[in-house]
């Protein structure tokens, strides 16, 4: 298996889990942008949104459900931003759709 992403959904790379249910995960950014920034991934794999929209839309909303619940957890109630970079432009590194989900101080807009 050679996507990252998987590779830490199945637990065979380690990451700093924060929150898990049977078809989402969430872990902490290795090159955190802001005090939290957690990174809320289906764990099957789509390579963005609009995918994984198109496949089930229900898991779509798992997935955003568990990133409020994280949001929550971490006690963001000032705010927070969630973001999935999508291809090249937006500076998409990894292939398996994630939000990053990011707060803890002022994030400013628009983004650089
Ligand atoms: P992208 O640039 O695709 O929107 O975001 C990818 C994010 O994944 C980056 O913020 C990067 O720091 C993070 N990342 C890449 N590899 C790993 C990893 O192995 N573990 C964790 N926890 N984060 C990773
Ligand atoms: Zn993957």
């Amino acid at each position: 298996m050679s996507c990252v992403f998987c590779r830490i959904s199945a637990g065979d790379i380690p990451a700093d889990v924060v929150h898990q249910t049977e078809r989402v995960i969430a872990f902490r950014d290795l090159n955190p942008q802001a005090p939290t920034h957690v990174l809320v991934i289906p764990r099957a794999h789509f390579a963005d949104a609009a995918a994984l929209a198109a496949a089930d839309p229900a898991y779509a909303g798992e997935v955003l459900a568990v990133a409020a619940d994280v949001a929550t957890k971490e006690g963001l109630s000032g705010g927070y931003r969630l973001v999935a970079n999508t291809g090249a432009d937006a500076g998409q590194t990894v292939d398996h759709l994630h939000w990053h989900l990011l707060g803890g101080r002022s994030l400013g807009w628009p983004p650089g």
